[in-house]
């Protein structure tokens, strides 16, 4: 009997002029590890079916038949918190055609905040779904639908079974790359990150884990050699921590050599031997950092073993010793932050030289600490809401997420950042 699934991405557009970039990883990746257990897989992304000069209704009305239009057994949501109300109502429209079918949910949102707009589902995994998605969708189609939600908090995978992935094997990402100047690629060493920043929902306290080498290799040789990519991000929260990562980086170097790599690492675990094998890639490299604030008052706050102003100074001179360009991360809008912290942030950025100064406003997200402590405290605008405060929204209300903020303050750190990067 064949076995068919849908597998579901609601995200937000890259940009209004080209809706995605760069294929993801996510849904492609359950869907190497379904098919190689017989799953026959249709993928289907919200960015490349929604319409922007279409109602929500419309939108929403035609992403659920095209799911349906692929005969599904089984259909699953993958999705971040802002896009959770769309996936909801998406997950509803589909239930309303065919109450039989069973809806699985994961991802980021799912594992912080499974019971915020996940009404319609019928099984929610936390967590990283790799080594359960197949059991859990086995038994949907052998038991049926349960007959109440569940929440499964999936095992921690080790990833040695972690198939190859790349994104623009499958339709619909397959010819995103047609005419396209710019081909860029994800790959992932490993997963997990030690760290417990408070405003973060991704891998929070877990260990990091490394994807076999061989694994990783055939990735970078199919995204140069079959589609042309000539950038590859790693999307590894903290690439440099991952195990083996000088000896695998080593070995990507040698196939990837003359192109463009970044890749994000933290203060506190980049090395010497670290900034030597990024330092002999020949190519372009840039190292992501999450400096996140200059204030130790916030950084000891919301960092916690995180921040560390010797472990920061040390692993910008190692870059700038080696020649590796650096990005540097930073978040305005805690609510708790005063005039003295911003200038703090600014004036460290200013003494740090990074070669992209990056300003961020912070948006508390479902599930973190950082949104619990705001929520208890009756600091949030609107717990509800989970669309995204950016800075041109933010200049244009005057509002943020957070009550009680002088959001023309913060604004005003976030444009005086922005501008670091002309100069
Ligand atoms: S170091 Fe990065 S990935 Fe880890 S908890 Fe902090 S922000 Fe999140």
């Amino acid at each position: 009997m064949s076995k068919r699934i849908a597998l579901v991405l609601c995200q937000t557009s890259d940009s209004d002029s080209q809706r995605i970039w760069t294929p993801p990883l996510t849904t492609p990746l359950l869907a190497e590890i379904l098919q190689a257990r017989g799953w026959i897989v249709s993928l289907f992304d919200s960015r490349l079916l929604i319409n922007p000069n279409n109602t929500n209704e419309q939108n929403v009305s035609n992403l659920a038949n095209a799911v349906l239009e692929a005969l599904p057994d089984v259909v699953g949501f993958s999705f971040l918190s802002p896009n959770a109300q769309f996936s909801e109502q998406v997950a509803f429209a589909i239930c309303n055609q065919n109450p039989k079918l069973p809806i699985i949910a994961g991802g980021a949102h799912c594992s912080s905040a499974p019971y915020l707009y996940t009404r319609p589902y019928n099984v929610i995994v936390r967590g990283e779904a790799d080594d359960i998605i197949v059991e859990i969708a086995d038994k949907l189609i052998k038991d049926g639908m349960p007959n109440r939600q569940l929440i499964i908090q999936s095992p921690v995978p080790n990833l040695q079974d972690s198939p190859i992935v790349v994104g623009a094997n499958w339709f619909p990402y397959n010819d995103i790359y047609e005419g396209a100047e710019y081909r860029t690629g994800y790959v992932q060493l490993g997963r997990g990150c030690p760290f417990s920043c408070s405003f973060c929902n991704s891998s929070n306290g877990q260990r990091t884990r490394a994807r076999p080498t061989e694994v990783i290799l055939k990735e970078v040789e199919l995204l140069k050699d079959k589609f042309g990519v000539k950038y590859i991000g790693f999307i590894d929260s903290i690439a440099t921590s991952v195990p083996f990562f000088d000896t695998t980086f080593e070995s990507i170097s040698d196939i990837f050599a003359g192109n463009t790599i970044s890749l994000n690492s933290t203060f506190v675990r980049f090395t010497e031997l670290v900034a030597q094998v990024v330092a002999d890639f020949n190519g372009d490299v840039t190292i992501w950092f999450g400096l996140e604030t200059g204030s130790e008052r916030i950084g000891r706050q919301e960092l916690k073993g995180k921040w560390n102003k010797q472990a920061t100074f040390k692993a910008i001179n190692l870059c700038k010793k080696y020649g590796i360009k650096i990005g540097l991360n930073c978040i305005f809008g805690f609510a708790d932050e005063n005039d003295d912290d911003r200038r703090q942030t600014i004036e460290l950025l200013r003494e740090l030289q990074p070669d992209y100064p990056n300003p961020n406003i912070l948006n508390p997200i479902p599930g973190t600490l950082i949104y619990n402590r705001y929520l208890q405290t009756g600091l949030l605008r609107d717990p509800l809401d989970l669309s995204i405060w950016d800075a041109k929204r933010i200049r244009e209300t005057g509002e943020g997420p957070i009550n009680d903020l002088d959001y023309q303050k913060v604004y005003d750190a976030y444009e005086e950042v922005e501008n670091l990067k002309n100069n």
